[in-house]
């Protein structure tokens, strides 16, 4: 089970594969920022070779590039190497994203992406372990349980049927559990709007989803809305 706070023990050696320099530059600089270290490849035939000689702990690779495609060089590294790779997508498109996943992918981000959002996907993907069983990510606040992997929400054993984005609202606000998420924050990580997006957007959303877990923002149970600030997500207090 998953609990905020875990922590990685070493300095993770990532390999970026990614011709897009406007890209790779402040990617780069932000991984190393949040103590990673980054070794970068702007081609797949050089990323392979990277991947190969260097070693590293995780590759990140961009499906678009420009000398073979990414799901090509996927599938070389693949037959050599059991190192941990998250694909960088620039389509949100259901049956790409499954077919990287069945080629081998461990995990995968849809551009555009924010280095915090990556960070926390190589995170998740390193506390697995090289070729260890993945740890199980199920989340349980008090009744609720909600499980990454099936995108499955139990409310007290029942299933609760959410829309994708309310989904990937709720599990956002799992991965914090008890602090208060900003609004900004939410937009940034669920929505990918990185600058001026509208608070009502997700207050709307907040709302649809405490419909759905049977609560409203006068009486709230697992969504608390601190004013002014963000909501935050905690285990109900049981009445007496
Ligand atoms: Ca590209």
């Amino acid at each position: 089970m998953t609990r905020a706070g875990d922590t990685l023990p070493a300095v993770a050696r990532l390999l970026l594969i990614e011709d897009d320099l406007t890209i790779r530059a402040p990617l780069v600089r932000a991984l190393r920022e949040r103590g990673h270290a980054v070794a970068a490849a702007s081609t797949a035939m050089t990323g392979l070779r990277d991947a190969l000689d260097d070693r590293p702990d995780l590759v990140v690779l961009d499906l678009g590039l420009p000398d073979l495609d990414g799901r090509e060089l996927l599938r070389m590294l693949r037959a050599v190497s059991a190192v941990p790779v998250i694909v960088a997508t620039a389509r949100d498109d259901e049956r790409e994203i499954v077919r990287v996943l069945d080629a081998g992918a461990d995990d995968y981000v849809v551009k555009p992406f924010t280095a915090a959002q990556l960070d926390a996907r190589v995170r998740a993907v390193l506390r697995r372990g090289p070729g260890g069983q993945p740890e199980d990510p199920t989340v349980v606040v008090g009744g609720l349980r909600i499980d990454p992997r099936s995108r499955q929400v139990d409310l007290d054993g029942e299933p609760v049927e959410l829309t994708p984005r309310e989904f990937d609202l709720l599990r956002h606000l799992a991965t914090r559990v008890g602090e208060v998420v900003t609004k900004r924050e939410l937009l940034t990580e669920v929505w990918q709007i990185p600058y001026g997006g509208a608070d009502k957007t997700v207050d709307v959303h907040l709302s649809w989803l405490r419909r759905k877990l049977g609560e409203s923002a006068q009486r709230p149970r697992y969504l608390h809305t601190v004013r002014g600030v963000g909501v935050r997500l905690v285990t109900p207090e049981v009445d007496g």
